[in-house]
This record gives structure tokens, sequence and C-alpha cells, in this order.
């Protein structure tokens, strides 16, 4: 089965994420777990939660169907010490939203190496972070998801991706989401029914599928190996929709949160009804 969604709104407060996926027809969604642009936000009131565990039951969403993201402001992998330690502080403190809220995965973007540290340096930084963070939360999964390798981003290629699952002690607790357009502007040619085969051969001889805890499905507007991270509606950008529709034809991704960060938002109930409509493969 399927689980096709957007990264919807949260504001005004966590309990309306389910209520804006379920309008535009979602059977999964994304949100940001506290304001993404902020370090510090007061905790999640007791109502709030009520109302969001509330509206999750009532409009189907159980803890798989639901990816959170984590703050943009979060650097696991920051070289100095005081700031490590503030994004340290600042993904534990989201890992225990995601707790509170009942939710079993938290996405994150691996961290950056900031051209002070050497890229292996800055991926062991990363691996230990999230080994904390495990170490002090309980029942929820650290997803890595991949980036387009901008800057001085890290997880742009498996082998980092794979480089850190293998210094994280609780492999149970650890898991990958695939960002299709991170993937193609990090130099994976995804555009095609060859090249889709050929990398996610690669990704689940390197990795493994039975890590894949999310797919972020989005167009690019940059060209294949930019490194630069811009999102574009399905089938519009350099990417296409060949790969979205052999997607949907691959039970390899059945059973995880499928998430559009698409950047038009009034067009996600368009875009699922299109996902859906592109399921050929009958099961
Ligand atoms: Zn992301
Ligand atoms: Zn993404």
């Amino acid at each position: 089965m399927k689980y096709i969604g957007a990264h919807v709104s949260a504001a005004g407060g966590v309990e309306n994420a389910p209520v804006n996926a379920h309008k535009i027809g979602a059977r999964a969604f994304g949100l940001f777990v506290k304001n993404q642009r902020q370090w510090v936000a007061k905790s999640l009131e007791e109502k709030s939660i009520r109302a969001f565990r509330d509206n999750c039951e009532k409009f189907g969403y159980k803890p798989f169907q639901i990816l959170p993201h984590d703050s943009y402001l979060i650097n696991l992998g920051h070289p100095e010490k005081t700031a490590l330690e503030k994004s340290r502080n600042a993904f534990f403190d989201e890992m225990q939203r995601c707790e509170q809220l009942g939710l079993d995965r938290l996405n994150f973007h691996p961290g950056s190496y900031l051209n002070q540290v050497d890229e292996e340096t800055c991926l062991r930084t990363i691996a230990e972070s999230v080994n904390l963070a495990l170490d002090r939360s309980r029942g929820i999964t650290a997803v890595i998801e991949n980036t387009a390798g901008q800057g001085t981003n890290l997880g742009h290629t498996f082998e980092q991706i794979k480089f850190i699952i293998d210094h994280i002690e609780d492999k149970d607790r650890v898991g990958v989401c695939i960002d299709t357009a991170h993937a193609y502007s990090a130099g994976y040619n995804i555009r095609t029914a060859a090249g889709f085969e050929k990398v996610f051969s690669e990704f689940d001889a390197l990795i493994g599928f039975k890590y894949l805890r999310g797919m972020h499905i989005n167009d690019s507007k940059k060209d294949m190996g930019s490194r630069v991270d811009r999102h574009d509606q399905i089938g519009e950008g350099t990417l296409g929709s060949e790969v979205f529709i052999l997607l949907m034809n691959d039970s390899r991704f059945d059973n995880i949160p499928i998430i559009l960060e698409t950047p038009d938002e009034t067009r996600w109930k368009d875009e699922i009804a299109f996902l859906y409509g592109a399921i050929t493969v009958k099961r």
C-alpha cells in the first residue's frame, strides 16, 4: 500500500497538521513539531498533544504514516563545541516532542562540516549526536535524509549515509529518507527507468531497503549533479514524471510515508490524486 501525502502546515498548533492533510486527500503527512526557524519554542501544551492524537485517530493517520522533519537550524556535525551542544539539545527536544505526540520517527538533515573539519570527522560527529539522542529517548527512529550536497552539507552520497549508520549503536532506531530532488541534484540519475533501477539497486546493496523509513518526492528546478537544492512541482522540473510513476508501481516503497515538499501547496491535492492515479500494477 502506498501512503502519499505532503509536508503540511502546523500553524496554530500541531493538531492542525492532520486536519490539513485530510483536506488534500493525503494518506500520509510531514510536519514540523516546532517552529523550524527558531532555536527555542515553548513546550507542546497538553491540550495540543491530545488534539493531535485525536485528529490522527479521526482521520486515520498512524505513526508509520507520519514523517516529522527537524529544524533547519540544527547541525549535528557542527565542528564547534558550543554550537554542536546547542544543536544536540535542540535535536533531543524535537525527539521528545515526537515522543509526546506518539510518533515513531524523526527526519533530519545529517549536518555540515563548514570547511572547518574533514568529511569523515563530521560524519563521526553526526553519528555520535544521533547516538546521544537515541540514548536519551525511547521509541523514535532517527531518519537520515539524503541531501543535495549544497555547500558543505553531508549525506549526499549513499556511502556517507552508510558511514553514519555503521557508526550508530542501535541499528533498530536508525533509518533513511530519500528525497528524489536531492538525489538527482546530488548526481543520482533517477530520471529514466534504467537509471531508477540502477540507483535503487545501488541503494539496496549499500544501505538496504530495510532502512527506508520515508520518501520525499519532489521534482527539481536544477540539473542533475548541480548540488543545488530547489524543489519543483511533480513532472515540471528537470526530473520529469517518470520516476514518480515508477515509484508508485514499485512495492519497495510500500508502507512508508511518501511526502511531497513541492513549492505550491495549492497543487498538493492534485499531485496526490495524480500519483494515486499512476498506479497500474495491481497487487
Ligand atoms: Zn529535508
Ligand atoms: Zn526533503
